[in-house]
C-alpha cells in the first residue's frame, strides 16, 4: 500500500511541477520557475546592442545571453574608447616629431630625420584610419596647415632619400606622393623651382623628373596677366598687382583671397584659353575694376 502511496505522491507531484512551469517570454520554452528579472539598466544596454522587445523577466539561459551580449558591447566600446583616445594622443604628438625631424635634418642627421618624418606620416595614416601609403589630401579636407606641412615634410624625404645610394624605390614614391600634396603647398611654386635645381645635381634625377612631369599642368599661373592680358603687363595688369602687394597682402583675409586665387586660377586660366569670347569681356571687366581701384586706393601713389 505505502508503495502505491509513493507512486501517486510523485505523479501528483509531477504533474504539479508540470503545472508551475513558466514560459520564457523570450525563447518560449516552458522552464521551471523562478523567470530571472531583467532590469532596467540591463534593459537599456541591450538596447544599445540593437537588441529591441526586451522582455523584463527571461529563463536563465536567455539571462545568460545577455549577459555575454552586454559584457561583449562594453568591452568593444572601451576597446574603442582606448583606441580613440590613443589616435588623439598620436595627433597630438605628430608637431613635436616634424620639429624633431628638423632639428636632425640642421645636424645632418639624415636617416634619423626621416625615420621622424616616415613616423609622422605613419600618425597620419593611424588617425585617418587608411592603409600604409594610401594617405592622400582627400583625407585632410579643409586642414590647409597640415596640408602644407605633409607636402614640406615629403619634400624633405624626397632630398633625404635622393641622398642614399639604396633607397631609389623611395625617393621615388616620396616624389609620387610630393606631387599630389604639393599644389596645397604654400610654397607650390617654390617647390618646383627647388625640384628643377634639384634635378640638375640629384642621385635620382628620375624621382625629380616625375615630380615635375606631373606639376607641368597646373604650374601656378596668373590667369590675369597670362590670359586675359596674353601675358603682357598692361596697365590693368600693374594696377592689380599693386592692389595684390599693397593692400590684399596686408590684411588676413587678402591673403587668403591670393592663396585661393592662385590655387583655382591655374585652372580657371586654361578654361580661358578656350574661351576667346569670355577672354574678351574679362579682360574689359578687370580693367574697369583696376581703374576703379586705383581711384579709391591711389595704387600709383603706393
Ligand atoms: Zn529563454
Amino acid at each position: 500500500m505505502a508503495e502505491e502511496d509513493d507512486k501517486i505522491k510523485s505523479a501528483s507531484k509531477k504533474i504539479e511541477e508540470e503545472n508551475s512551469k513558466v514560459e520564457c517570454p523570450r525563447c518560449m520554452k516552458t522552464v521551471s520557475p523562478p523567470l530571472k528579472s531583467v532590469d532596467a539598466g540591463m534593459r537599456l544596454r541591450l538596447g544599445k546592442e540593437g537588441l529591441s522587445d526586451i522582455p523584463s523577466e527571461a529563463c536563465s539561459e536567455c539571462f545568460s545571453e545577455f549577459d555575454k551580449m552586454v559584457s561583449k558591447g562594453a568591452k568593444l566600446r572601451a576597446e574603442q574608447v582606448a583606441k580613440e583616445k590613443n589616435r588623439h594622443f598620436l595627433w597630438q604628438s605628430r608637431l613635436g616629431v616634424v620639429k624633431q625631424a628638423r632639428q636632425l635634418m640642421k645636424q645632418k642627421a639624415y636617416s634619423e630625420a626621416a625615420l621622424s618624418y616616415e613616423k609622422y606620416i605613419k600618425i597620419l595614416e593611424i588617425v585617418c584610419k587608411v592603409p600604409h601609403g594610401t594617405l592622400s589630401p582627400d583625407h585632410l579636407q579643409g586642414q590647409a596647415q597640415e596640408l602644407n606641412l605633409i607636402a614640406s615634410v615629403l619634400w624633405d624625404l624626397l632630398k633625404i632619400y635622393d641622398k642614399s645610394s639604396s633607397h631609389a624605390q623611395r625617393a621615388y614614391e616620396a616624389a609620387d606622393k610630393l606631387t599630389e600634396f604639393a599644389r596645397y603647398s604654400n610654397s607650390y611654386a617654390i617647390l618646383i623651382r627647388n625640384a628643377e635645381a634639384e634635378l640638375k645635381r640629384a642621385r635620382y634625377p628620375e624621382a625629380y623628373k616625375r615630380f615635375l612631369k606631373k606639376t607641368r599642368a597646373d604650374r601656378p599661373r596668373c590667369f590675369i596677366s597670362t590670359t586675359a592680358f596674353e601675358g603682357q603687363r598692361t596697365e590693368t595688369v600693374v594696377l592689380l598687382c599693386l592692389f595684390r602687394d599693397h593692400i590684399l597682402r596686408t590684411h588676413p583675409v587678402g591673403k587668403k583671397f591670393i592663396y585661393f586665387y592662385y590655387r583655382y586660377s591655374p585652372r580657371i586660366a586654361k578654361w580661358l584659353d578656350t574661351k576667346p569670347l569670355c577672354k574678351k569681356i574679362i579682360a574689359g571687366s578687370l580693367k574697369r575694376a583696376a581703374l576703379a581701384l586705383n581711384k579709391r586706393f591711389h595704387l600709383k601713389e603706393l
